[in-house]
C-alpha cells in the first residue's frame, strides 16, 4: 500500500542553546505549517543535560519530537579542549545515531531532508547514505556566513594573521568587518589546528544542498548577495524566534514585577546562556545600574575567574546561587529599583513586556531577534564569537542599537554604562531607535505571518522537500 504518512526531516543540532531554540523553532513550523514532521536530535555536550536544556526541552511543543542521546564521556577530550572542540566532539560522536534514526524513521515514513546547524555540516555523508538532501539552517546572521562562504578566499589573498590586518573585509551590502569585531575563531595563528578547523568548517557549508538562514531582507536587505559564482541556494526564513513561552514564565517573578512598571521604563540586562564577565566587570555594571537610576532586571550570572567568556553548553544543575559577588549594599539600595535574577530567565516574555524599554545583551543572534520581534532597542554589549560583528551591524546599518564604550583591556566603566542607558532611553537619538525598531518590528512580524516572505520560503523548501520523497 502507498505510504501516507507525513514526510519527516530529521534536524540535528549541535550543543548550543543558541543553535538548540531556533531549531525547536524551525521543526515547529515545519510541522505545524508546512505538513511535514519532525525530529531534532540534540548533541548534548554535558551528562546530564544542562538545566538550560531541560528548561528548553520542558517548554518545546509537542509536534517537536526532541531526542538527546548521553553526551560523550568527559575524559573524551584533553582538559582545556575549546567549546567548538567539544560542540564539534558531540556532533562526530552522534554521527552513528543519526545513520540508525535515519533508517528506522525512514522505515516508517519518507524521510525528506537531512537539516543540520555549521557544526553538524560534517554529517552530510548521512544524507548521502540515506539518499536525502542536506541543508544547513544558520543560526547567526547573513553577514556571518558571507564571511564565511567567503573565507577560503579571504585566507588565501591573506599575507599575515587576520587580527593585525589594517584594512577591514568589505563583503557585499555588509558593513565592513574590521579586525577587532572579526570572530574568534579567525584571531589565532592561521598555522593553529584551531583556524585550520575553522576554515574547513566553512569550506564543508558550501557542499550542502541548501541553506538556511535565520535573517530577513528587512534586517539585512544583503542576504543572498556575492556568492561568486557559489552555486548556493540560500533562503532567509527568520527571524524565526521562540515566542511561544511555557505556560508557567508569565508566572516567573520578573513578569509579576514588570506588571507593576511604568510602560517602557525598565532596562532588561542579560549575556545570553552562556555568556559571563569578568568580577570586577560585574561589580562595575552593577553600580552602573545604580548609578543610572534606570529600573532594571538582571538576568545575572557568576562571574568569570579573568576575562569575559562563554559556557556555551549552559551552566550545570545545582549550580551556585549565591549574590556575594555583587558590590556591598547593592541589593538593598536597588530595592524596588531593580529585579536580580539568577535562574534561566523568560527572556522572551520578558522582552516581550510593555514595561521594558531597552535590552543591554551580548548581541548573541536570537536576543537580537528577539529584541527585532518586539521592537526593543538594544545597548550592545559583544562578548564572543560574531558578536562584534552583529553589534556593529545593529547600530551602524540597521539603527536599533547603541554600542557600549569600551576602554582600555575592553573594560566598561559604570559612567559608561549610566551614559549608554540614557541615549537608549531619552533624547533624540532613544527617539529614533524606537522609531526604527517599531518599523523593524512590524515588517517582521509580516515577514513570519501566513503571506510573508519567510513563510513563503520556507513553504517552498517544504514543498521541494516533500516532492523528493514522491520519485
Ligand atoms: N535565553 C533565555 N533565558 C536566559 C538566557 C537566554 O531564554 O536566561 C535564550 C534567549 O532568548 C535566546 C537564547 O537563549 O533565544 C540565547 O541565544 P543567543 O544567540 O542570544 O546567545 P548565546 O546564548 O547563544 O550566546
Amino acid at each position: 500500500p502507498a505510504c501516507t504518512a507525513r514526510p519527516r526531516v530529521l534536524l540535528l543540532c549541535s550543543p548550543c542553546m543558541g543553535h538548540l531554540i531556533p531549531f525547536v523553532e524551525l521543526a515547529y513550523r515545519l510541522a505545524a505549517d508546512h505538513g511535514l514532521a519532525a525530529t531534532l536530535l540534540f548533541a548534548s555536550a554535558t551528562s546530564p543535560p544542562s538545566a538550560q536544556y531541560l528548561a528548553v526541552a520542558a517548554a518545546a511543543p509537542d509536534a517537536v519530537d526532541l531526542v538527546a542521546p548521553p553526551a560523550p564521556p568527559p575524559d573524551a577530550l584533553p582538559p582545556g579542549a575549546r567549546e567548538r572542540e567539544r560542540a564539534e566532539l558531540a556532533v562526530a560522536s552522534n554521527i552513528p545515531r543519526v545513520r540508525e534514526l535515519a533508517r528506522a524513521l525512514a522505515a516508517d515514513a519518507p524521510l525528506a531532508a537531512l537539516v543540520v546547524d555549521m557544526v553538524g555540516v560534517r554529517a552530510r555523508g548521512v544524507a548521502e547514505e540515506v539518499g536525502v538532501p542536506v541543508y544547513m539552517f544558520f543560526t547567526s546572521p547573513w553577514m556571518t556566513l558571507s564571511l564565511l562562504l567567503h573565507l577560503p578566499g579571504i585566507d588565501a589573498a591573506r599575507v599575515g594573521e587576520h587580527r593585525d590586518a589594517t584594512e577591514p573585509i568589505r563583503l557585499p551590502g555588509c558593513v565592513p568587518i574590521h579586525a577587532h569585531e572579526l570572530p574568534a575563531s579567525m584571531l589565532p595563528d592561521r598555522s593553529s589546528s584551531m583556524y585550520a578547523g575553522f576554515v574547513s568548517m566553512a569550506k564543508a557549508m558550501r557542499q550542502v544542498d541548501g541553506i538556511l538562514v535565520n535573517t530577513s531582507r528587512e534586517i539585512e536587505p544583503a542576504v543572498g548577495d556575492g556568492m561568486d559564482g557559489l552555486e548556493l541556494p540560500v533562503h532567509p526564513v527568520g527571524p524565526l524566534v521562540w515566542t511561544r513561552p511555557a505556560g508557567e514564565d508569565w508566572d516567573h517573578e520578573c513578569m509579576r514585577w514588570l506588571d507593576q512598571q511604568p510602560r517602557g521604563s525598565v532596562v532588561y540586562v542579560s549575556f545570553g546562556s552562556g555568556g559571563t564577565l569578568t568580577w570586577q566587570q560585574t561589580a562595575e555594571l552593577a553600580l552602573g545600574l545604580e548609578l543610572s537610576q534606570c529600573r532594571f532586571i538582571w538576568a545575572v550570572k557568576r562571574p568569570h575567574q579573568s576575562s569575559a567568556n562563554g559556557a556555551f553548553f549552559g551552566t550545570q544543575n545545582g549550580e551556585d546561587t549565591s549574590l556575594d559577588f555583587l558590590p556591598e549594599g547593592f541589593m538593598e539600595r536597588t530595592r524596588g529599583l531593580g529585579l536580580v535574577t539568577h535562574s534561566w530567565a523568560p527572556q522572551t516574555a520578558i522582552i516581550g513586556h510593555p514595561s521594558v524599554g531597552c535590552f543591554v545583551t551580548h548581541c548573541g543572534w536570537n536576543s537580537i531577534l528577539v529584541s527585532v520581534i518586539y521592537g526593543v532597542p538594544m545597548i550592545a554589549w559583544p562578548l564572543y564569537a560574531e558578536q562584534n560583528m552583529n553589534a556593529a551591524m545593529m547600530e551602524v546599518q540597521v539603527g536599533v542599537a547603541v554600542r557600549a564604550k569600551v576602554g582600555l583591556d575592553r573594560f566598561i566603566s559604570k559612567e559608561e554604562v549610566a551614559s549608554a542607558i540614557q541615549r537608549a532611553m531619552v533624547g533624540e537619538e532613544a527617539v529614533r531607535m524606537r522609531k526604527r525598531a517599531s518599523e523593524l518590528r512590524d515588517k517582521s512580524v509580516h515577514d513570519l505571518s501566513k503571506d510573508g516572505r519567510s513563510t513563503h520560503a520556507l513553504a517552498q523548501i517544504a514543498d521541494v522537500w516533500k516532492c523528493s520523497t514522491r520519485k
